[in-house]
């Protein structure tokens, strides 16, 4: 027989997902004899037999690779055989850096589920069960490469039988690192406030169950972190928790013990479903059917998910109905994810606390994602996503740099930057209180351990007073590395590009409530185009009216300076903030659309106060519920591209005064901002048009942006897996250095 020696460099996702075992099988299978490398980056397999069999083993591969590998590249060579004479797994040479992906935390798995369930299997009804499909990873693990040694599961040591498991190739938990069962892994409490201890083991969830079903609001410590669940049904635990948590409006989502239970509750399409049952399992943002009061009140979507851990199916399935599921914080703070911590700081919040000894290495929140145009889209990055990895046009094959961005100051992320793979961190939170700070830095230090990685840039906001800018001069000052300042709406535009791939020219339509401006002015209304090397030039915007008072979400202040700037100047009895417009002194001028939805909510009647940031934009798309609603108010649009919306005011006005209903009026405002994004698009003429920005978050104006850009011949992109908000920032700062770098700017 004519032997040749194979040899396969394989690239992508293969490290941590079962790969190299699934390659043992196969060899075994096929009776090829060689090794198996893993190499941090990639995976090597050297392997000889018949060309045939060699090639047969090549395309399977390909075809039959584990479930959550994802196969970038493969090398081949071949060589004259050395007699291998058996196949066996070398030692992994490691090296790391970002484009070593770190795998995200996987919700559990079928197989495991069914072991779950059956009485007759050793790992009946635990809640720490996993296998190499499935169970925590980024939120166990503390350094490269992924071993059981490097994660939090080293205090576990492994009985006979899950040693056993993990040393067989032929085992489903053959080398999975978080192996467990009830003889050695982690175990349950259940611990009232004052911490004493209640229950154990089963009992535990059974009277977790029982003091939910009866009111009660009880702590539990996922994937993640903490999370805070309570009776949806339940409108005093719900205040009470709401009052607790000082969290007035913002919506909570609901957890429910299974699709059918949830269908009953909100509409759920083919690609929704598939979102709620994938391995992230995040948040879902649905169309209710029903409401719960206090729940989503003066929202247009309703935040779904299923259970995602055994623990989660475990306890649901003694509740029949939709639970408030709230990250374990009081609002504004980082996430609880240490059992002390979590006893402490939430003590008089919950009542119950039902958790595990397995530590959480980095706190992670449940991720937000909704459908548009059937396609996912995340808001919030965090379990099951984090971190996330985008490979990006590579701008220079020369360049060595490594680049840490900061981010914004709201939802904040950080990213990290080096040759074509950008790596976005999971949901921070806003950097106006020190806890954020310091979990922004433990962020940091996490994924630049993980990653092996020294930044030799830094990226930050253009703004001067976001404490993210503050952070990464710090950074840059004590590194002696050069600091980056990015614009906020070109960042925007650049996140969205980088996640596509696509090359200029390019329109970008940065849509959001704040982002500093070149001009004195705070912007987010506008409309940006990318040229040759990525240069930008803002070509058009909304014009600009005065907040009284500063920079602030209260929506009266942006209806009386919009009121004030459009002609609207009679007695509203704000003496004081008139007095502001009517001298121009403590104003801020701005375009942003933000505050021109934050006014127009107010002017119709449906917000006063706000809470929590998109609140007076998501009452004014809660009112888009017609169906085909077409008409439009006009607007004008001056040869330097500032977009007037005077004449679209004076008819809202107008129609506000005859009573016409507050529908039909929210239609017509969508509809002209999508009339005005076409006409823009028209005027520069540039085929890709990219919508980006907090205010594209709104599924009404982003979904008939979408179709009406391409009705008119536009290719429209927008933010899929980096979020759109302001959570994308860190990675367009990224891109903004690698792409100009590549124009030789720096
Ligand atoms: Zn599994
Ligand atoms: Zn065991
Ligand atoms: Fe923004």
């Amino acid at each position: 027989m004519n032997r040749k020696r194979l040899v396969l460099e394989i690239e992508g996702i293969v490290q941590g997902v079962g790969f190299r075992p699934f390659v043992y099988r196969l060899a075994r299978h096929l009776d090829l004899n060689g090794w198996v490398q893993n190499n941090g980056h990639n995976v090597k397999i050297e392997i000889e037999g018949s060309q045939s069999d060699l090639l047969s083993f090549a395309e399977r591969i390909l075809n039959e690779c584990p479930l959550h590998s994802n196969i970038d590249k493969i090398k081949k060579d071949w060589l004259e055989p050395v007699g291998y004479s058996d196949f066996n797994f070398k030692d992994s040479t490691i090296h790391t850096d970002t484009s070593s992906h770190v795998l995200a935390d996987l919700a559990v798995c079928s197989d495991c589920l069914k072991e779950m369930w059956d009485p007759c299997n050793r790992r009946y009804r635990y809640p720490f069960i996993n296998c190499t499909d499935c169970g925590p990873r980024f939120s166990i693990i503390e350094s490269m490469p992924y071993d059981r040694a490097n994660t939090s599961m080293r205090i576990f040591p492994m009985c006979p039988d899950c040693q056993e498991e993990y040393g067989d190739p032929r085992s489903r938990r053959f080398h999975a690192q978080p192996i467990a069962c009830d003889n050695c892994g982690p175990q349950l409490s259940l611990l009232d406030n004052q911490g004493r201890l209640k229950a154990s083991k089963d009992e535990a969830i059974k009277l977790a169950a029982q003091a939910i079903s009866a009111g009660s609001i009880v702590a539990i410590k996922g994937l993640g972190g903490f999370q805070i669940l309570a009776d949806a049904r339940n409108e005093s635990t719900i205040s009470k928790l709401r009052k607790l948590k000082n969290r007035p409006a913002k919506p909570f989502a609901l957890l429910y013990p299974n699709l059918s239970r949830l269908k009953l509750d909100a509409q759920v399409s083919k690609a929704e479903k598939e979102l709620l049952q994938s391995w992230a399992a995040p948040i879902v943002l649905l169309r209710p059917l029903i409401r719960y009061k206090g729940v989503n009140d003066g929202c247009p979507s309703l935040g779904a998910m299923l259970p995602y851990t055994p623990l989660h199916y475990l306890l649901m399935s003694e509740l029949p109905f939709a639970v408030v599921n709230t990250s374990g914080n009081i609002s504004g703070d980082p996430l609880c994810s240490d059992n002390d911590e979590a006893l402490a700081r939430l003590g008089k919040i919950a009542d119950l606390f039902l958790l595990h000894n397995r530590p959480i290495k980095i706190p992670l929140d449940d991720s937000l994602a909704q459908v548009i145009a059937d396609r996912p889209v995340i808001l919030r990055l965090g379990r099951g996503y984090a971190p996330l990895a985008v490979t990006t046009p590579k701008y220079d094959t020369h360049d060595t740099s490594k680049i840490l961005s900061y981010g914004a100051q709201e939802r904040n992320t950080v990213a990290f930057g080096s040759e074509n793979i950008l790596s976005l961190s999971a949901h921070i939170g806003d950097l106006d209180n020190s806890r954020n700070w310091q979990h922004c830095q433990k962020v940091i230090d996490h994924m630049s351990s993980l990653y092996s990685f020294k930044p030799t840039m830094i990226a930050s906001d253009i703004h001067p007073d976001y404490n993210s800018t503050f952070l990464a001069t710090e950074m840059a000052r004590k590194l002696q590395l050069p600091l980056i300042k990015v614009q906020h709406h070109y960042a925007h535009v650049l996140s969205c590009m980088g996640e596509h791939q696509i090359e200029p020219p390019v329109l970008g339509v940065a849509w959001d409530g704040t982002g500093y401006g070149l001009d004195g002015t705070v912007w987010g209304g506008e409309f940006l185009q990318i040229g040759e090397q990525f240069s930008w030039q803002r070509v058009a915007h909304l014009r600009t009216f005065a907040l009284p008072g500063g920079s602030s979400r209260e929506p009266l202040r942006s209806a009386l300076g919009l009121l004030w700037e459009g002609g609207w100047r009679e007695d509203t009895g704000h003496e004081i903030l008139q007095a502001m417009l009517t001298k121009g002194i403590n104003i801020v001028r701005t375009s942003s659309m933000g505050r021109l939805f934050d006014a127009l909510s107010y002017l119709l009647g449906l917000v006063e106060v706000v809470s929590f940031s998109g609140q007076a934009a998501l009452a004014l798309e809660s009112c888009c519920i017609l169906k085909d609603y077409s008409q439009f108010y006009p607007f004008v649009i001056s040869g330097s591209g500032v977009i007037d919306w005077q004449p679209m005011v004076k008819d809202i006005l107008e129609d506000i005064t005859d009573n016409r209903p507050v529908e039909e009026i929210a239609h017509c405002f969508h509809n002209s901002l999508v009339e005005m994004i076409v006409e823009v698009a028209q005027r520069q003429n540039i085929t890709n048009v990219v919508l980006t920005g907090g205010c594209f978050q709104n599924r009404y104006l982003l979904e008939r942006s979408i179709d009406y850009l391409e009705r008119n011949g536009f290719k429209p992109f927008w933010n899929q897996q980096v979020p759109t908000n302001d959570g994308g920032i860190a990675a367009g700062q990224i891109l903004a250095c690698m792409s100009k770098k590549k124009s030789r700017e720096i």
